[in-house]
């Protein structure tokens, strides 16, 4: 069952707006939670991004600050009310936009601010009074202790994508800044899992909360054609081009495990004629979304990223995933392979698999509950190997300890503690939710342009390390295998 928004009797201001974003029936998550939080009960969702979770708790608490509204151009008058904590800038950016929207008809003010920028214009921003700060946990750290944000008003606390803010390493933070918040206040937590730690969370900080969960749709996951290839660490990237060439794939994701392979597979690809970029959390948010922007143009075909990089931006619908590494967190497996194959639309995850990735992916097979067949890798005998083509070596993940990544907001401020931390590989995760299926991605890429296998083919040798002469498609059983 679907209700109407016209049901709640929001604030015309709030109405008009939701109108105005032509949403008419609101989504599972909205139906439950709204009507909780305008009742000022404390929720703890189990709910992705994509699932319209950002008005679910945005509109009641608009909507509940209605009575504070005032168009008075002092500071003062516009203390932060509601503070929505989530672990990226990417995802900040996101939320803040959204609710920017929904209050744009009321005189609520929000900002948002995040690490890896300049902290001058957040801090003129807050200083002018906000209702709605959006952040990430250690750039408001930073204002916090610069005093240019005052949470002593703060009636509601949103803390979005707990479970990644926890991954990362965010829990001190967390605790530390909601040590800073009036005790009487309302308490959001969306998580994409209730694992045992995001249960400790809630029960530390949350009140008798209602909890609220939206089954994730599997819909998607059926349409996804999965292939895991047995790859030796130096052949990926003959691989991957081989595969693109032979499926006739324009874009896809790459996905690597650290910051370092990121880029270094990035430049690789790049030099082999692909037009590659590449999306991790050493890059500033300008490359960022730069980055971002030309993916979703179509000004290039690869986007070679990490987890945590990628992990809830607005794009989908990509028509490959590559898994260049296989991710130590199953889950992030099935966040990944959640880019592709939507709405019906046939999409294709490919993962290369080394031999000490053997536990990786029986995780993987764990937590998709469906039996991983390792195919063998058959290469046109006319492609050299890619080490021998490029003289670079393709390794990336060498078994060895990794440390997690920690692209947030604080990471350029605090790199030892927030880059350097230990990764536990084998987490268990109880449920594969993928935030990542229901979020939209467009290309604007022109439908006939040209694919980056052939423009591959057609650089120079010299440049692209390419061979000028690579010879028809050889059969490959393997890809052409159907989905089971
Ligand atoms: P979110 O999960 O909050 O990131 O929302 C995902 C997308 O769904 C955003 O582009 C929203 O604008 C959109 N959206 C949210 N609620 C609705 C709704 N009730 N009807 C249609 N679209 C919605």
């Amino acid at each position: 069952m679907t209700s109407s928004f016209s049901n709640l009797s929001l604030a015309p201001e709030l109405a008009r707006a939701v109108a105005e974003m032509g949403y008419e029936t609101m989504t599972p998550i909205q139906e439950q939670a709204i009507p909780v939080v305008l009742q000022g009960k404390d929720v703890m969702g189990a709910a992705q991004t994509g699932t319209g979770k950002t008005a679910a708790f945005a509109l009641p608490l608009l909507q509940r600050m209605m009575k504070h509204e005032n168009a008075s151009a002092s500071p003062a008058r516009h203390p932060v009310r509601a503070l929505v904590l989530l672990p990226t800038r990417e995802l900040a950016v996101q939320v803040a936009q959204q609710v920017e929207l929904y209050a744009k008809y009321t005189n609520l003010r929000s900002t948002v601010v995040f690490g890896g920028m300049d902290m001058k214009p957040q801090t003129a921003e807050l200083k002018k009074g906000v209702e709605v700060l959006v952040a990430t946990p250690g750039r408001l750290l930073d204002h916090i202790e610069a005093k240019n944000a005052v949470l002593n008003q703060v009636e509601y606390v949103v803390l979005d994508e707990a479970d990644r803010m926890l991954d990362i390493g965010f829990l001190p933070d967390l605790q530390r800044i909601l040590s800073y918040l009036p005790k009487q206040r309302i308490t959001l937590l969306f998580s994409a899992t209730f694992s045992p730690e995001i249960k400790r969370l809630a029960s530390s900080y949350l009140q008798d909360p209602v909890t609220i969960e939206v089954a994730r749709s599997n819909a998607t996951a059926s349409t996804v054609e999965q292939h895991f290839y047995s790859v030796g660490a130096d052949d990926k990237r003959r691989a991957l081009h081989q595969i693109l060439k032979t499926r006739g794939m324009k874009q896809a994701f790459v996905f690597v495990n650290s910051k370092l392979g990121c880029a270094r597979l990035a430049r690789s690809l790049e030099r082999e004629g692909l037009k590659t970029t590449a999306l991790h959390g050493d890059k500033s948010q300008d490359e960022r979304l730069k980055a971002l922007e030309a993916f979703k143009s179509g000004e290039v075909d690869l986007l070679v990223c990490t987890d945590v990089a990628a992990r809830g931006l607005d794009i989908k619908d990509v028509p490959a995933v590559f898994n260049f590494d296989v991710p130590f967190n199953a889950e992030d497996y099935v966040h990944r392979i959640g880019r592709t194959g939507r709405a019906g639309a046939s999409g294709l995850a490919v993962s290369f698999v080394a031999s000490s990735d053997q536990r990786l992916v029986a995780d993987i097979e764990k937590l998709i509950k469906t039996k991983i067949e390792l195919e063998p890798m058959e290469f046109d005998s006319e492609q050299p190997r890619t080490a021998e083509k490029f003289g670079e070596q393709g390794r990336i993940n060498d078994g060895r300890r990794m440390y997690r990544e920690a692209e947030n907001a604080g990471s350029r401020e605090r790199p030892d503690r927030r880059d350097r931390r230990e990764y536990t590989p084998h987490r268990q995760v109880a449920v594969p939710r993928d935030p990542f299926f229901d979020q939209p991605y467009e290309s604007n890429a022109a439908p006939d342009a040209q694919p980056a296998w052939e423009a591959a083919a057609k650089v120079s040798p010299a440049r692209s390390g390419m061979s000028a002469n690579i010879k028809p498609k050889k059969k490959i059983a393997a890809l052409f295998k159907t989905a089971a």
